[in-house]
């Protein structure tokens, strides 16, 4: 993919991030395919497609629930399961949603809702597992939490496995390069209204850095615990103290995380 395309999704998936769809969502006229946890909705697409993707979804739930501690906390079956429309192909897929099609698919948190189209570039690796991130973490801290967005948006990276590749590297040319943004520089920042794609791109790799360093380091109980207090709206300072007694506040966290992005 090129690096222009690339930055371009990263910023597509970031403006789905609080967007609700307003309409309810069809059944009418799709066929569906249902698992435990997704109904997948298609009309025409490959059959192979459509298999694919029910059991790349159920394999993304178990994974992330797993890799964030999650895994206690079944919340999607029968009536909640989440929803996958398959469009024919982009050109269906633009004309009923609206979006570009070089997106690759388009989701709803709140309706737990994806959209997307037959072997759309980046669905399966990237897009699938991303917003099933957002939505999966979503679903823990509830609607009214106090997580900050990089926190969020970095467990959705995290669940995209080619975003870890060379991401310690990049990481340090930031850091000499005198651009390397602490977190709470992330924090204050409306990553939506930024138009500078360096700054965009960092700020996804660097929270992306800073969950794995908090998943790596301490284990799923404290990320748990972390997400736990963000849900009951205490501050950020007060959820990772109660959660990691190493860190006092967002400042003990930044320097020991970039202690890490240096060992
Ligand atoms: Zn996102």
């Amino acid at each position: 993919m090129a690096k222009q395309t690339k930055i371009s999704l990263i910023i597509f998936y970031f403006l789905l991030c609080f967007q609700s769809k307003g309409l309810p969502f069809d059944e009418k006229g799709w066929k569906s395919e249902k698992s435990t946890h997704f109904i997948v909705y298609y009309k025409e697409a490959d059959g192979k497609f459509v298999r694919q993707s029910v059991d790349k979804a159920e394999e993304y739930y178990k994974s992330i629930a797993e890799n964030l501690g999650f895994t206690r906390y079944d919340f999607w079956l029968w009536d909640k399961r989440a929803k996958i429309y398959i469009y024919n192909d982009a050109v269906d897929y633009r004309k009923a949603t609206g979006k570009p099609s070089w997106s690759g698919g388009a989701a709803y948190y709140h309706e737990k809702v994806i959209e997307t189209y037959p072997w759309a570039q980046g669905f399966f690796h990237s897009l699938l597992p991303h917003e099933l991130g957002h939505i999966i973490f979503r679903e823990f801290v509830g609607s009214e939490n106090n997580a900050p967005v990089w926190l969020d948006e970095g467990v959705a990276m995290y669940q995209e496995k080619l975003k870890r590749f060379n991401l310690k590297t990049k990481l340090l040319q930031a850091l000499e390069q005198g651009k390397l943004m602490p977190l709470n520089k992330l924090s204050e920042l409306n990553i939506a209204f930024v138009n500078d794609k360096e700054i965009v791109e960092l700020y996804y790799l660097e929270a992306l850095s800073a969950v794995d360093y908090l998943l790596n380091k301490f284990g799923r109980d404290n990320f748990v615990e972390l997400c736990r207090l963000l849900k009951e709206r205490k501050t950020f300072d007060q959820s990772i103290n109660g959660a990691y007694r190493v860190f006092k506040n967002l400042e003990d966290l930044n320097k020991a995380w970039l202690r890490y992005i240096k060992e």
